[in-house]
């Protein structure tokens, strides 16, 4: 059994490839929930609904987010009746996320995804990291503000001064997971809002330092391949590179992955962990994407 800690862009990529090469039944995903909340009347849990999407073939891999091939027509008639949504929410996508919100009415988030990730045919389990929602503030110049309204409507641009959330409890099974599992995975993901959240929960630190965990940086050179996680990293005074992604996990870590591009920096990153693997972490193919998830298999012992 393989359990890996998966974000909403980064992972996934590696998610693609990683069910091309094992059995998915073998598969334990745990997704961040840090950025779960209600909006237009549904509720909106992004990283996991990626890693269905991703698992069950429907994700728009272009965005990293919704049904590839959606329509908005919902969207787009909200915006003409005065009632505009901040998130650009597909037809087919909202359809999910509805039936989540109904399901939730009656049984906890974990229930409601395992009740989507078998409606989809899944073999892996997909476990949110919490059924509890977290509260979320990006400390900026132009003070505090929601994650999604930092990300969205402010497009990542005001200077990041602190990231803040508040704690919560680990949906029941993730700490079995990991210690039932022969390795720990720890996706391209960004390490601040999407991995640290997982980190966080109660007993999750403990039990990886029982299992052997991989991580895989979503830092080349001194910046994220995408996203915010550059600007996330230097508000909390951690180095934009590899050898910061690898201080953040040196507690539990037994390997690090770090990319071809960072060759210079191995011995850095190997004063932090003992064993480190250069490759190309780049995922813009399936190929791309099935040799990194090779290469991090073979080499769990
Ligand atoms: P979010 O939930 O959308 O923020 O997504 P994640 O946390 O899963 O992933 C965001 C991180 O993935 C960013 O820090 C990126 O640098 C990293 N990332 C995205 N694509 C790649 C890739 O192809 N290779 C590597 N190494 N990192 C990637």
């Amino acid at each position: 059994m393989i359990t890996v800690l998966s974000g909403g862009t980064g992972t996934p990529k590696l998610l693609q490839g990683l069910k091309e090469i094992i059995d998915p039944s073998e598969l334990t995903i745990i997704v961040n929930t840090l950025e779960n909340d209600y909006f237009a009347g549904v509720y909106v849990s992004a990283d996991i609904d990626t890693v269905l999407y991703t698992m069950s073939d429907l994700i728009n891999d272009e965005l990293w987010y919704g049904i590839k091939d959606d329509t908005f027509i919902t969207h787009e008639r909200l915006e003409e009746i005065g009632c505009p949504e901040l998130l650009r929410i597909g037809d087919k996508d909202r359809a999910t996320k509805i039936q989540k919100t109904l399901l939730m009415e009656k049984y906890d988030l974990t229930r409601a995804c395992e009740i989507q990730a078998k409606n989809m045919g899944l073999e892996c389990r997909v476990i949110p990291m919490s059924n509890e929602n977290s509260d979320i503030k990006i400390v900026t110049d132009m003070g505090e503000l929601e994650f999604h309204d930092f990300l969205i409507k402010h497009r990542s641009e005001p200077e990041v001064l602190d990231v803040k959330f508040s704690k919560v409890s680990p949906a029941e099974g993730i700490i079995d997971a990991i210690n039932n599992s022969d390795a720990v995975i720890i996706g391209p993901s960004n390490p601040v809002t999407s991995i640290s959240p997982i980190l966080s929960l109660e007993g999750v630190r403990e039990a990886l330092k029982n299992t052997f965990v991989v991580a895989i940086s979503p830092i080349i050179g001194s910046g994220a391949v995408s996203g915010p996680a550059n600007k996330f990293m230097n508000a909390l005074g951690v180095e934009v590179s590899a050898a910061g992604v690898a201080s953040m996990y040196s507690d539990f870590l037994d390997m690090m992955v770090i990319d071809a591009k960072d060759d210079d920096k191995k011995i850095k990153v190997n004063q932090i962990i003992n064993k480190v693997i250069v490759t190309n972490t780049i995922m813009n193919n399936l190929d791309a994407k099935k040799n990194l998830a090779k290469i991090i298999i073979e080499n769990i012992p």
